[in-house]
């Protein structure tokens, strides 16, 4: 219940303008039932003493029951339009730019977190029931107020009417709380297998698993996971149904036998002429109204029970406390020096990189090499800012240290491509204007596509999604470097997006990332060892250590790690360039 006291009041907060225009148009709804009973019980009196003249005012008396009752409409239908349009919808859109904004201040590093990756995600997803469990209260609300209207003016016509409210309400009540805590339990019950569902779904629809499912036929076997998991699940559900069942049999029992009692009160009113035949008739539409309004009213509570439970991710995220810095960096401020950095993602006992100094200096070029695994990517976060060093120091600029750096401003001064990039199913154009949406400038757009070799035309809609066209891993990896080559900024990070294109290609779009950003400063991730030939500097890793650093002529005498390397490679250098001729 606190849960949905909290979203109720967060609810009300954002427009409590537009929540009391809501409540306006409600009014005319509450209000007009209980006149409707009460002109359809004078007009009931008049029909049943049929002399000339009250005729003619029963006449009247229909055509204004026919006026409120299409006033009553028009009211109705305006309230529910302007709760969905009107007023949830601006909900939901407020909603939707506090995680925006929330999103924005989450820092990178976070993301390697996997608990809050969870809240994320269910922070995103509860959103919709904050909306749903202030409409279901509202619902709700309204509900009660009219059934007490209409209590009360029966209370009005005889008191005793009170004993035949409780009888007409008593096993709907009982029925939907018996009902609403059978299915309490299967939701529980359920949701682990449904959200098993959900996952064997996803890979089995996923296009890019489809192909590997497929030639390993593997498919199958996801297939009769699902299964399995919808077989339990369908096993719980029908268990809750037989019960179900049983409960709506007796409670039709019961409210055949207390409907009679009611029945059996009014009738002995009438009988004893305590109430008139109009009122009568008023009491028999009463069954109908009251019981389908406590039964809303009932599973309304259920709904919103649930609805305030789900909305609690939703505060979650938006209390998360998010810790940055505070300090800006410039233009300026754009060199790198690394002292003892150390870095272990949380959850692991051995250092992804260990001890690592050195420094990049404005307008440099550097390559990082090693093999798979070496920590090269990681070093890559940790000088991106994205990951902060557990041990050592990293500096910005003139004694600038990442604790103390705002997040977005660093990155705000870096382009970058990464092994890991975005595809993003929009025109060829877009996918390079999203790395820097705050310019417009086609030339430079026509010139990162020719840098990148890419013969595409700007309008040309990527992905099968929206029926545009789909394009090979290279040509995908060609748009991520293009689009780090749009945005532009003082340092540019390329981390391997290149593992489709072949290595003399590799090498050839390197070497022109070098040449074009001669100005700026450059680093370039690989372990295909040919481009570190054209860098200032190559920092050699391996096992997490820096092992060597130097000019690729240094490294070589050194005879060591790189050396090595780089005879393995350069045959087959050798070989392809013969081939190609
Ligand atoms: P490289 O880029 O040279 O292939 P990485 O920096 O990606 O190497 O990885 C270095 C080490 O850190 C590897 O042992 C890898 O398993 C580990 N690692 C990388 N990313 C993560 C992560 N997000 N969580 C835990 N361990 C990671
Ligand atoms: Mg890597």
């Amino acid at each position: 219940m606190k849960d949905v006291r909290k979203t109720i009041l967060y609810a009300a907060k954002i427009v409590p303008v537009r929540m009391i225009v809501y409540f306006l148009l409600t009014l005319p709804t509450l209000v007009l039932p209980v006149f409707m009973l009460k002109i359809q019980k004078d007009l009931v009196d008049l029909v049943s003493d049929s002399s000339e003249d009250k005729i003619k005012s029963a006449v009247i008396l229909v055509f204004i029951l026919l006026g409120l009752y299409l006033v009553n409409k028009v009211f109705d239908m305006f309230s529910k339009d302007f709760m969905e349009f009107g007023y949830f919808r601006y909900i939901n859109l407020h909603m939707q730019r506090e995680i925006h904004k929330k999103m924005e201040l989450i820092s990178l590093e976070n993301y390697e977190n996997v608990e809050l990756f969870q809240l994320l995600e269910r922070g995103q997803n509860s959103a919709m029931y904050v909306v749903f469990t202030a409409s279901v209260l509202n619902l709700i609300v309204q509900a009660v107020v009219l059934v007490l209207m209409v209590s009360a003016y029966l209370c009005s016509i005889y008191p005793i009417l009170f004993i035949f409210i409780i009888f007409v309400a008593f096993p709907v009540l009982i029925e939907k709380i018996l009902v609403a805590k059978k299915k309490a339990v299967l939701l529980q019950t359920n949701s682990q297998f449904h959200r098993e569902m959900q996952y064997y779904k996803k890979v089995l629809s996923n296009t890019d698993s489809e192909k590997e499912l497929k030639v390993q036929g593997a498919g199958h076997y996801f297939y009769g996971l699902w299964k399995e998991s919808r077989e339990k699940q369908s096993g719980n559900e029908k268990k809750i149904e037989k019960d179900c069942f049983r409960i709506s049999c007796g409670y039709h029992l019961i409210q055949g036998i207390s409907h009679g009692i009611a029945f059996a009160i009014i009738l002995v009113l009438l009988i004893y002429k305590k109430i008139s035949i109009g009122e009568f008739s008023v009491l028999l539409s009463s069954f109908a109204f009251i019981t389908a309004n406590l039964s809303s009213i009932m599973s309304f509570m259920g709904e919103i029970a649930q609805a305030g439970e789900l909305s609690k991710s939703y505060f979650d995220l938006l209390e998360l406390e998010i810790e940055d810095g505070t300090e800006n960096i410039s233009k300026e401020d754009c060199e790198i020096c690394f002292q003892h950095v150390s870095y272990t993602y949380p959850g692991r006992e051995k250092r992804a990189v260990s001890d690592i100094s050195f420094t990049l200096k404005k307008k440099e070029s550097l390559a990082i090499v090693g093999v798979n695994g070496s920590g090269k990517s990681t070093l890559v976060k940790l000088m991106t800012g994205m990951l902060k060093p557990k041990e050592g120091i990293c500096v910005w600029g003139k004694g600038k240290k990442r604790d103390t750096l705002k997040e977005r401003s660093i990155l705000e001064h870096i382009s970058a491509a990464f092994q890991i990039f975005g595809k993003y199913k929009l025109s060829v154009k877009e996918n390079l204007i999203i790395s820097s949406p705050e310019k417009r400038e086609e030339d430079k757009i026509e010139e990162a596509l020719k840098w990148a070799d890419l013969d595409l035309k700007k309008e040309m809609v990527l992905g099968r999604e929206f029926g545009g066209e789909e394009l090979s891993g290279g040509q995908w990896q060609r748009i991520a470097l293009a689009r780090c080559y749009y945005r532009d900024r003082e340092i540019v990070f390329v981390d391997e997006p290149t593992s489709a294109i072949d290595p003399l290609e590799e090498l050839n779009i390197y070497q022109k990332l070098l040449e074009l950003t001669k100005d700026k400063t450059v680093v370039v991730v690989t372990h295909r060892l040919g481009v570190a030939k054209n860098v200032d500097k190559i920092l050699v890793l391996e096992d997490g250590k820096l092992v060597e650093t130097g000019t690729f002529d240094e490294l070589q005498k050194m005879d060591g790690v790189f050396a090595k390397m780089w005879e393995e490679q350069a045959k087959w250098y050798r070989r392809e360039e013969i081939e190609k001729g």
